[in-house]
């Protein structure tokens, strides 16, 4: 299997060079040449495995130059009881007869993120052996919450790697502030910015980008790579989900093995939900993903009209990691919906770039239709939206997954389609407890970890140990770099 890139197809790859190289060098996404479909029988097969057997066989599917005992020890550690607090590893959850829940937040950092992040430090430490790297790699990372600290613990201590976390010094809750400080492990560094999101991801993109600095860092034997959801190594682990989730409804008899279902996936930089696309392009019976945004609108707009317009008010929201205006994965849908045509893709990139705007063509568009639906929820509909769930069905979901049930709500209304379906559960309930506490009517002046015990009063339910454990954590990092002086920071850290 190789893989090529959505702006210049002639650029053909094996799986480790592309996850070893992460972006292409004139910028494009790095897709499977073919997406292979499931093997006969395949969901039979699949349906008696344990969730890391499964992970094996279909992400074996996609990464050919791996072998199956690389692909069998990395699933082991990855998705082990040593980080996941479930065997079932991504349980799903039912709440009624067509409706269900996949909750992916049972790894370390309690959201989804930690399903890929996870498995892409053993993707990436195999890939560097086997395609003669002989350096050591320096993940940088700008977060504006969950994908630093969930970055943090997959590579923690992984050999030949170093990893620097950048988050924004007033952008990030108090919960996911000492999540990062008080991390473990001696290869990490975490260090706040003076400046917001934007201006953490800017400095980030801009040391990258210093040639001068690689070459000094080379000489010390070291080179510069992102953990961020552009590698096809984040994005591979994530489809593995969706096959396991309609496994499971086949097992509990909630379905028949070959009748469709529905995903509906809280979405922001597109990553998830594209990764049940191509589940479903591998041949599982999935008739429509749902796309759900917040006030963040963006991505509504573009499904249901073709235009994705940047140029709009960008609104800070209470499922922050879904407050997003560009979302890069998207690219790769637009790369394979235009049949691979790369040329095409570089041009809505360019537009998106210089014009903030572009238009997909009438075939793109049609074959959106044929798969997507799209709508938003705001912050007031999406607390409502919890305290009705915890009522009726005594089941508590945090704000990303309140604003998917709630576009799920409004589909089905809209349009009369009651096919089973899963919502994809992003995080836990926990880790955003002012936001989830005021929907249940206990309103709270503060937002640090002491909720955490109030939300477990208040709906009898226990928090994830990992959460639970902040309240007697330490910071161990407490830095903060002006937004122009963070290279400094990254040379101080790799001396
Ligand atoms: C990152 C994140 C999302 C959005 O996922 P994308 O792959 O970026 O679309 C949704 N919910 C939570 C809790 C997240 O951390």
């Amino acid at each position: 299997m190789q893989y090529i890139s959505t702006r210049n197809a002639a650029t053909r790859l094996s799986s480790a060079q592309a996850i070893s190289r992460g972006l292409s060098r004139e910028g494009g996404l790095f897709v499977p040449e073919l997406v292979p479909l499931l093997p006969k029988d395949a969901i039979n097969k699949y349906r008696a495995m344990s969730y890391q057997d499964r992970a094996a066989a279909i992400m074996g599917l996609y990464l050919t130059d791996y072998t199956k005992e690389e692909l069998d020890s990395f699933v082991k550690a990855a998705y082990g009881p040593d980080a996941f607090d479930t065997p079932e590893v991504a349980p799903v959850k039912t709440i009624d007869d067509n409706t269900h829940f996949l909750e992916l937040w049972h790894g370390p950092t309690c959201a989804f993120k930690d399903m890929a992040l996870q498995m892409l430090p053993h993707l990436l430490t195999a890939a560097l052996i086997k395609t003669g790297e002989e350096k050591q790699v320096c993940i940088l990372v700008a977060t504006s919450g969950d994908t630093g600290k969930a970055a943090l613990e997959g590579f923690r201590d992984v050999d030949r790697t170093k990893i620097m976390v950048f988050y924004p010094r007033d952008g990030v809750s108090d919960i996911q502030k000492l999540q990062m400080t008080s991390q473990a492990g001696e290869n990490v560094g975490v260090c706040a910015v003076a400046g917001n999101f934007d201006d953490a991801q800017t400095g980030v993109k801009a040391i990258f980008s210093d040639p001068k600095f690689r070459a000094e860092i080379a000489e010390k034997g070291w080179f510069l790579s992102s953990a961020n959801s552009i590698n096809w190594g984040r994005l591979l682990p994530q489809i593995v989900y969706y096959i396991s989730a309609y496994c499971d409804l086949v097992n509990r008899g909630a379905i028949e093995n070959g009748q469709e279902i529905n995903f509906c996936v809280p979405t922001g930089n597109f990553g998830d939900i594209l990764a049940g696309w191509y589940a479903r392009a591998m041949g599982l019976p999935v008739k429509k993903l749902i796309c759900a945004s917040n006030r963040n609108d963006v991505l509504t707009e573009f499904l249901n009209t073709g235009v994705y317009n940047r140029v709009r008010e960008f609104y800070t929201s209470i499922s922050p990691s879904m407050d997003i205006l560009v979302s890069s994965n998207l690219e790769r849908l637009l790369f394979e919906l235009s049949g691979q045509a790369d040329e095409e893709t570089a041009g809505y990139m360019t537009r998106l770039t210089k014009l903030g705007r572009y238009e997909v063509t009438p075939k793109i568009k049609s074959r959106l239709d044929n798969t997507f639906a799209a709508g938003f929820r705001d912050d007031e509909q999406t607390k409502q939206t919890i305290g009705e769930v915890f009522k009726k069905h005594s089941y508590l979901i945090d704000t990303h997954t309140a604003v998917a049930y709630g576009v799920l709500e409004d589909y089905r209304k809209n349009t009369g389609d009651d096919t089973p379906c899963v919502v994809v559960s992003t995080a836990s309930p926990y880790k955003f407890c002012a936001a989830v506490l005021e929907a249940l009517g206990d309103k709270e002046d503060t937002d640090g970890v002491g909720l955490i015990d109030k939300l477990s009063q208040v709906s009898g339910t226990k928090a994830p140990a990992p959460l639970a454990a902040l309240k007697t954590a330490k910071a161990r990092f407490d830095g903060c770099a002006e937004k122009d002086a963070m290279l400094p920071v990254v040379r101080e850290f790799l001396a």
